[in-house]
């Protein structure tokens, strides 16, 4: 994890819009969600309905599960569309997360089809929502999400760097 160190290479941040009150309130959230996550690295999530009523939050658990898709997005979209929606379809809704996220989370937002994706620290080597790919912004893509990054960034990279800050020292006795 060299975040800061690489933080002004990413591409995305020229396309992010500056975030509003809400957005704000979202990410805050994402980080308490993040909170407690004992062996896994602190990555936090929350999924908000349209009108702002928060529908679910959730914490990355890959290690707690044993389970490689148990991202802290993935684990909120499913606990979101279990209480909202038709089902699956999270449309309108906004998720927040404390980083940028990967892949297979930006594919698993398209498919549920949220509205927004708000999101803190960026991710250089992963993330694909800005910064390697655009997956959730791609113009090939009939649903496309409105994205704001960056949220409290130095607050969410901050979680990261103190974790495995720990873990390092934990490593060297
Ligand atoms: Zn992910």
């Amino acid at each position: 994890m060299r975040l800061r160190r690489r933080v002004h290479q990413d591409p995305g941040r020229d396309l992010s819009p500056a975030a509003s009150v809400a957005d704000i309130a979202a990410v805050r959230a994402a980080i308490v969600a993040a909170r407690g996550a004992g062996e896994d690295v602190p990555i936090g999530a929350v999924v908000l309905a349209p009108d702002g009523t928060p529908l679910a939050s959730a914490r990355n658990a890959r290690e707690e599960l044993g389970d490689p898709t148990a991202h802290a997005e993935i684990l909120a979209l499913r606990a979101a569309s279990k209480i909202y929606g038709d089902g699956w379809r999270l449309e309108g809704c906004t998720l927040a997360v404390t980083l940028e996220p990967c892949t297979m989370c930006a594919g698993a937002l398209v498919m549920a089809r949220v509205a927004k994706v708000v999101f803190g620290a960026w991710e250089p080597k992963t993330g694909a929502v800005g910064s390697l790919w655009d997956v959730v912004r791609d113009r090939r893509l009939s649903h496309r999400a409105e994205v704001v990054g960056g949220v409290l960034e130095a607050e969410c990279a901050a979680l990261l760097e103190d974790f495995f800050h720990r873990q390092r020292g934990n490593r060297t006795g």
